[in-house]
């Protein structure tokens, strides 16, 4: 893999992004106003009540909620992963991406060449398939359309060692990036006689390119097209194909551009091509590996719904409970994943080709769910007539089960399980997972001594909090002024040292977060809001912070933003001996200690509420 991506240049492509310019390709925006205006593309509606706004480089749906930066856009709209969003902004303002050193020995932009390569390579074996007459007709035989052809790029390996290597490997470098590539292999031994240390790979096959999701060729796939071994043939894993990440069809299932509902995962590329051509766009394969968690987080990431399709024999059933692992970590409430198996003998492309489009449909409806599945393999497993099968077969569910997250998913699950081998769901639940209700509860009763008390004996006594921090007035005041820092990040740089320092010494989470933004900021100033968002995207805290973008700031501008934080961090610095005093207040009955611990505090509060009033200060009238 290449390497990562410097932290620097995703700030500065960020601060250069022009979201509406972006947007703009992709959906038609209106002025109104300093901001513009869309039918929201993520939800379906009649008014428009999308905004994308150049201030803050951030789009917003009141509609639906959807909101985010320029990447985040392309992420949720064009379904690209970070890093592919990063190369599209980048290749839009004419930049290429930096990689950091590292990890690989090989550095930034040496896998240019190799996308190149693949591509010219990809364009020549798809213009040799329709001028073969021995292709053309396999292809015709496998009933392949000459617009299923165009749209995988499907070509052809003429039988020859060295046909790729002649024509793409006469320099040095060529000869590497074909090797890199893994389209020619070298020889174990030179031998004297002939002048080329390599050959091609790939040789007397049809051609498959196995693209990214932006199109780029990434490898190849290759089926022999008369006898010989082995029948399908991939490239090897390079710098730039890892087969359990891949999925065959991504890219054209995604061309197709109808709202994508599911997918449909099968074996072999034959299988995605003619699903295809049959109208079944939307299914994808994995490319001879069983399918990973990778493959998994994937798919998820584009839609809810996914079916697994297996031949029925015995390889089959191993692939599909391996794929019953790996999905087991991804599921829950909301999403449905299905498993089809396909009568013994049969594969996807010959029943699409034989009974056509909407009786494969049939079949997905009639796909077993997860939970089903899980069911019936294991009872296939444990002899359920007896006790002590069902013992087995709950011992054999456990691990499983152990796999799903917490939740009502989890819930329906061992309520199915527990049906099957008659047993109450609860006392399944204690027979698994006694310990984790346990610890369940020690995590409730520790959240409530949050604030441990070897921290708040290092605090001066009125600063240090004795009570819990949820729900007290700070955290209203830690939301509003982050907020108010994340429409107008520059009015951070108002904030004085002083008042840095007081959020920094206290112990309440909001602030030392509220803390951590500021002092970033000023050491670091960001150009809008986006910028702001992105430097924060691996941190647990913006998932907030992107909410409180999309909410509305009516008639604030800067001056009076930069106000309204500095006392909001004065009450908030105030905060923790106002609680103090509340609390001694509400004692009573108080020590000499307490009385003068009283007393000093009351002159903390009303030497601050003077200072954020000045006029009514000395008039007791003008105190609230
Ligand atoms: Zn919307």
């Amino acid at each position: 893999m290449a390497g990562r991506i410097p932290q620097s240049f995703i700030d500065d492509l960020t601060a250069r992004a022009d979201i509406v310019e972006l947007i703009g390709s992709r959906v038609e925006l209106k002025k109104a106003g300093r901001e513009y205006r869309a039918c929201c593309p993520f939800h379906n509606e009649k008014t428009p009540s999308f905004w994308v706004s150049p201030v803050k480089q951030f789009y917003h749906c009141f509609g639906c909620g959807a909101h985010g930066t320029a990447l985040g856009f392309l992420m949720e709209y064009d379904k690209l992963s970070f890093p592919e969003a990063i190369e599209e902004l980048a290749s839009r303002l004419g930049l290429d991406v930096p990689r950091e050193a590292g990890g690989q020995a090989d550095t930034a932009g040496s896998t240019t060449p190799l996308y190149d390569m693949n591509l010219r390579v990809a364009k020549y074996f798809a213009s040799v398939l329709p001028n073969d007459a021995r292709a053309r007709e396999y292809a015709k035989k496998r009933g392949l359309t000459s617009q299923t052809i165009d749209k995988f790029m499907i070509g052809f390996a003429t039988n020859s060692w060295n046909e790729v290597l002649k024509r793409f490997g006469t320099k040095d470098a060529d000869r590497k990036a074909l090797s890199d590539c893994g389209l020619i292999i070298e020889r174990e031994r030179t031998d004297s006689r002939t002048l080329d240390r390599h050959y091609d790979r790939f040789r007397d096959r049809l051609m498959f390119p196995i693209r990214d999701s932006r199109g780029r060729v990434l490898a190849f796939g290759g089926r022999i097209i008369d006898q010989g071994e082995p029948k399908y043939l991939n490239s090897p894993e390079t710098m730039l194909f890892h087969k359990g990440r891949e999925l065959y069809g991504l890219y054209e299932v995604r061309q197709s551009r109808s709202a994508l509902k599911r997918l449909l995962v099968v074996e072999g590329y034959m299988d995605v091509a003619r699903l295809h051509q049959a109208g079944v766009n939307y299914a994808v394969a994995t490319l001879g590996t069983a399918t990973t968690p990778e493959h998994l987080r994937r798919i998820f990431k584009l839609v809810n719904e996914v079916v697994f399709c297996f031949d029925g024999d015995r390889a089959g059933r191993a692939a599909a409970w391996r794929a019953l692992g790996n999905a087991l970590p991804e599921a829950r409430d909301g999403r449905q994943i299905r498993f089809l198996f396909l009568p013994e003998g049969q594969d996807p492309d010959s029943l699409v080709g034989t009974e056509g489009r909407e009786a494969f449909e049939k079949r997905l409806e009639g796909s077993l769910p997860l939970s089903e599945y899980l069911v019936s393999a294991l009872a296939e497993q444990a002899d359920l007539g007896h006790a002590d099968g069902r013992a087995q077969y709950a011992e054999l569910a456990r691990p499983l089960v152990t796999k799903v997250a917490p939740g009502v998913y989890r819930d329906l699950l061992i309520e199915r399980l527990a049906e099957s081998i008659k047993l109450p769901a609860v006392r399944l639940n204690q027979l698994w997972f006694n310990e984790v209700t346990d610890s369940a509860g020690n995590h409730l009763s520790s959240a409530e001594s949050a604030v441990p008390a070897g921290r708040s004996g290092s605090l001066p006594s009125h600063l240090a909090s004795r009570r819990p921090r949820d729900g007290g007035g700070g955290k209203g005041l830690v939301t509003k002024a982050v907020k108010l820092v994340v429409h107008f990040p520059s009015v951070a740089a108002k904030v004085s040292g002083a008042q840095l320092t007081q959020l920094e010494m206290t112990d309440d989470p909001g602030s030392r977060f509220l803390f951590d933004l500021l002092d970033q900021l000023q050491q670091e100033p960001a150009a809008h809001t986006a910028q702001l968002l992105e430097r924060w995207r691996d941190r647990p805290e913006v998932a907030r912070m992107r909410a409180l973008a999309g909410e509305e700031m009516l008639g604030l501008d800067e001056a009076s933003a930069a106000l309204d934080l500095v006392s909001a961090i004065e009450k908030l610095a105030l905060e923790p001996t106002m609680r103090r005093h509340d609390e001694l207040m509400a004692k009573g009955d108080l020590t000499d200690d307490e009385r003068a611990e009283l007393k000093e505090l009351n002159v903390v509060i009303h030497m601050a509420k003077s200072k954020a009033n000045p006029s009514a200060s000395g008039s007791s009238a003008g105190g609230r």
